[in-house]
């Protein structure tokens, strides 16, 4: 626990002997700094990282005590005017290591301090009073002149066990009605006790040993332990296969940290909402559930875990990216699984990313952090490469589980039937396995029908009404939707700009597409399609994947949701539907994002005893993807990808900023892009590209433009920025959003 008082500026030591105690407060909003309030005279100084509740222009915010080195605004407001603070709320003070992180993450990505503390604090219901529950024991007398009936008489018998049961629980156990426990009650037969309704979390068992771990396994784990044991920063690449047992790895290292008394441990991962597998290993693993923190757990949820970990007392964490805001008091160890994950990247408020992120994260903690992926991020090797971080080598499949056969389909001879998007040659490697009664994915990273709707007369192509997208045809639900602003429509009958009847047809193929052809091909077979319009629930996703994992499926059609992690022993096909997709377009990390992808995809065949097999479908089997995919030399691809980077110093050899203009009026962004490139700073080494349309020039009905800065790697590039953008004249209604490391150049 932090006890640190507060410390006061000591410029100000003066005024303060005069005037009172002067407090910085900074509030989850995006203030860039803290502000200054008052000490009631009746009030303790409260330490740093308390939560206070203040007011703010008629309203009241919680709060935290803030120290530290901030940005001050100049302007100090006379001590008579300063607004008092209300009350010191009793919960745990914020860990300084976690206060320093709030600076250090609004320093980097330029967001206000009030924005990035936003992040670490849960609703205000959520750190307001928890709410009691009444549970009722026998009081074990019986009042006299109680009438005994046999139904009273068999309550009371029940509640004699002295558990704590809600009114309900007991009226139900008695077989009659919430009225004769009131009675009880009142007849003081039965005693009321009031509990938090927030129930602490269990302890992980920490007495079960694990599975016996292969060479690779135990050299890898006893890195990690020693340095667990010794604390301290220390990061790891965990580099290993598919299947190779990385979680294993990492769980050992957990079970370390969670040895030490009081040591909490946070595990990153994508998608929360796909770990039902991970939770049940978790589970088998240390007897217990650990802290689930994502956006579905609702309020409660939300006030539990966070109380939990807060007080210190919930000591497993696994979470989405948002996870690492929250109020650890004794983080001892950090996991970022599947690191490579492109979701980590945060695009809306706060530009973070969360890989980068943790390893601040564990640099403030002190305490050792493991990526683990099979296919590292280039910016993670090349840390790597160049000794920043410890290399944890696995290189096979446990159980001698063997890599699948890797196949290319070359789409230019082996074409598909007009209307359709599976060749002969997958055709019958799915007849092939279906009829061995083993299961099948079926890998095509496009949601809904058909990406395009057309008119056949006149070529109309249906567009969102206020974005820069065509609208995304989902068969099964009957409409058009936009996947930029979700915006829907229903499927016209007729062109809306000839008029013509029954003339559009849809464009290409998404997954609900290969359903259709999936069924007329194989009618007989079970089939599920897993995109996240299907999947909107954990529970949901839990249930189809209990279903593919217990061979209740037999082919599995899905988007990049179907290839975080899973473990599927009965699927040994796999085949990707258009392996030339995620290359279009192509952004700097198109090539090695669709290698992780596919690298990923093909990992799901052939986990167990039976051998997988991959099949690419693709018009282009030479691209150096496709190539790496097929030869398995991952490694060749890699470094040829590094040295194109280092040659035009692109990341992780050079830094680079978006700079995003949006707004209602184009001419305003342009306006706002000139004037910014009018001022841009002439510094060596610096490049400035744009303004320019973006490529999704419109969203919600927002005009955009985009600038991206190229900084050589060492620049303190934030500075330089900060102030560039700052002095640029600014034209009403345009907003100016700063991306450091941008993963999107959309
Ligand atoms: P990865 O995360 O590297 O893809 P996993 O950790 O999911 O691999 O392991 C793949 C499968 O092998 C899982 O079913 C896991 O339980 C099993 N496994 C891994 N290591 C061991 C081990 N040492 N003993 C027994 N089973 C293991
Ligand atoms: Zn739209």
């Amino acid at each position: 626990m932090d006890q640190k008082a507060f410390t006061l500026d000591p410029s100000r030591d003066a005024s303060a002997a005069i005037d009172g105690v002067r407090v910085k407060i900074l509030l989850p909003l995006p203030f860039a700094g803290p502000l200054d309030y008052s000490l009631p005279v009746n009030m303790a100084k409260p330490v740093a990282g308390s939560l206070v509740r203040v007011p703010l222009s008629g309203r009241k915010v919680i709060g935290v005590v803030w120290d530290g080195k901030t940005t001050e605004n100049g302007k100090v407001i006379a001590f008579k005017k300063l607004k008092a603070i209300e009350a010191v709320l009793d919960l745990p003070p914020l860990a300084k290591d976690l206060r320093r992180f709030v600076d250090w993450v609004s320093a980097y990505t330029l967001s206000p301090q009030g924005a990035v503390l936003r992040m670490c604090l849960p609703s205000p219901a959520a750190l307001g009073d928890v709410p009691v529950k009444r549970y009722y024991v026998s009081t074990g007398t019986k009042p006299s002149g109680l009438r005994i009936t046999p139904v009273r008489e068999k309550l009371l018998e029940i509640a004699a066990d002295a558990i704590p049961r809600t009114a309900t629980e007991l009226a139900k156990c008695a077989g009659t009605s919430l009225s004769v426990v009131q009675a009880l009650a009142k007849a003081g037969a039965l005693q009321v006790i009031e509990l938090s309704s927030d129930a602490p979390f269990s302890e992980p068992d920490l007495s079960s040993a694990g599975p016996h771990l292969s060479e690779e396994q135990t050299r890898a784990t006893n890195a990690i332990c020693a340095k667990v044991q010794d604390g301290g920063f220390a990061p790891f690449l965990l580099d290993g296969v598919t299947g190779s047992g990385k979680t294993e790895v990492y769980f050992e290292g957990l079970a370390k940290a969670l040895a030490e008394k009081g040591a909490q441990v946070l595990v990153l991962v994508p998608e929360i909402a796909l770990t039902s597998q991970w939770l049940d290993r978790f589970e088998a693993r240390f007897g217990v559930k650990p802290v689930v923190w994502h956006s579905e757990i609702g309020q409660a949820g939300k006030r539990r875990a966070w109380r939990g970990v807060a007080s210190g007392q919930a000591r497993v964490v696994v979470g989405a990216r948002s996870a690492l805001f929250l109020p650890f008091r004794n983080l001892a160890f950090i996991t970022v699984d599947e690191e490579h994950d492109p979701s980590f990247k945060q695009e809306e408020g706060v530009l973070y990313h969360a890989r980068d992120m943790a390893i601040v994260r564990a640099k403030l903690a002190k305490c050792p952090i493991v990526l683990a992926s099979a296919t590292p991020s280039l910016e993670t090797l090349v840390n790597a490469d160049q000794g920043r971080y410890e290399t944890l080598l696995m290189r096979q499949r446990h159980g001698g589980a063997v890599l699948p056969a890797m196949h290319a389909i070359d789409m230019r001879t082996h074409a598909p039937e007009p209307g359709t998007w599976l060749s002969p040659v997958l055709v019958s490697e799915i007849e092939k396995t279906l009829a061995a009664g083993e299961q099948v994915m079926l890998f095509l990273n496009r949601r809904g029908y058909a990406p395009l709707t057309l008119c056949r007369t006149c070529g109309f192509r249906i567009e969102c009404p206020s974005c820069s997208a065509w609208l995304v045809e989902h068969r099964f639900r009957r409409e058009l939707q936009c996947h930029h602003c979700g915006h829907m429509e229903p499927v016209p009958d007729v062109c809306p700009q000839c008029d013509t009847k029954d003339a559009l047809v849809a464009c290409g193929p998404g997954v609900e597409r290969m359903f259709e052809e999936v069924r007329q091909r194989f009618p007989n077979v079970r089939v599920s399609v897993m995109t996240s319009d299907t999947m909107t629930t954990s529970l949901e996703t839990a249930r189809v994947v209990g279903e593919i994992a217990s061979g209740q499926l037999d082919i599995v059609i899905g988007t990049q949701i179907v290839t975080k992690g899973y473990h599927f022993p009965g699927l040994t096909l796999v085949g990707v539907v258009d392996a030339d997709l995620g290359l279009r377009g192509g952004d700097l990390r198109a090539g090695e994002r669709t290698y992780q992808q596919l690298v990923q995809t093909a990992g799901r065949a052939g986990r167990a005893d039976k051998p997988g097999r991959v099949y690419l479908q693709s018009y282009e089997p030479e691209h150096p993807v496709v190539r790496a995919l097929l030869t398995g030399d991952g490694e060749a691809f890699l470094s040829a990808e590094k040295c194109s980077r280092e040659q035009y110093s692109m990341p992780p050899f050079g830094k680079l900023v978006a700079v995003i203009l949006s707004g209602p009026d184009m001419a305003d962004v342009m306006q706002q892009g000139r004037a910014l490139a009018a001022s841009a700073p002439i510094i060596e080494g610096l490049h400035f590209v744009g303004p320019a349309p973006a490529p999704m020039a419109r969203v919600r009905g927002q005009h955009r433009f985009r600038m991206l800065v190229h900084a050589p790697k060492d620049m303190k590039i934030q500075p330089v920025i900060r102030s560039w953008v700052s002095k640029a004249p600014k034209i009403g209604g345009v907003r100016i959003k700063i991306d450091i490391d941008p993963y999107s150049f959309m």
